[in-house]
């Protein structure tokens, strides 16, 4: 499992992972945009609290984890759980099916950095690939044209974003702690270093 503020690099982190271990990387952020994508009454729920930096309610999300947890894939080859759980009930959701990780991977960012890397964030959608306007930027000006920006990548809504993320972090902290695995990172010229 892998937790950490709104832009603390997860996401790069899951990639590096996957490649490494052929892990299935299961983002729960991401299966929510795909139900807003797809407009299924779960994605359009989940949309309103995900605008005003909420976790969206359990009835949709465990359901939903659950499922994409159960399939054969992450069952065999292993699975990377990248933002799930993020509260109390959903560590304990899954503990009661006996589902532990046997590494909790807990990023740790300086908040000044973070709404920084919010706020120039953008995403392909052709390759998935991350950008930042400031610190990665597009290679050519044809990628440049088709970036998009997520629509809670705002300064207002990363603060909201990130008051929930400290509300919840320390429970899960004492559920894994003896699977815990702390990443502290420095602050160097807009990027951070070990
Ligand atoms: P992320 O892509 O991880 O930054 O998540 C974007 C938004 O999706 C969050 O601000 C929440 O509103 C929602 N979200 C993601 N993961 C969860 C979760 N485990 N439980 C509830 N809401 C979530």
């Amino acid at each position: 499992m892998i937790a950490g503020a709104p832009a603390s690099g997860k996401g790069t982190q899951c990639e590096l992972i996957k490649a490494k271990y052929g892990l299935v990387h299961i983002s729960a952020g991401d299966l929510l945009r795909a139900e807003i994508a797809t407009g299924t009454d779960n994605g359009k729920q989940a949309k309103e609290f995900m605008e005003k930096g909420q976790l969206v309610p359990d009835e949709i999300v465990v359901n939903m984890v659950k499922g994409r947890l159960l399939q054969p894939d992450a069952q065999e080859k292993g699975w990377l759980l990248d933002g799930y759980p993020r509260s109390y009930s959903q560590a304990m959701a899954l503990e009661t099916l006996g589902i532990r990780p046997d590494i909790f991977i807990l990023l740790d960012v300086p908040d000044e950095l973070l709404v920084e890397r919010v706020v120039g964030r953008r995403l392909d959608p052709e390759t998935g690939k991350i950008y930042h306007l400031k610190y990665s930027p597009p290679e050519n000006e044809e990628i440049a044209s088709r970036l998009t920006q997520r629509f809670d990548d705002t300064e207002e809504k990363v603060k909201l974003r990130l008051q929930t993320h400290y509300q919840n972090i320390e429970s899960l902290v004492s559920i894994y702690e003896d699977v815990i695995v702390k990443g502290k990172w420095k602050y160097h010229g807009g990027r951070c270093i070990r």
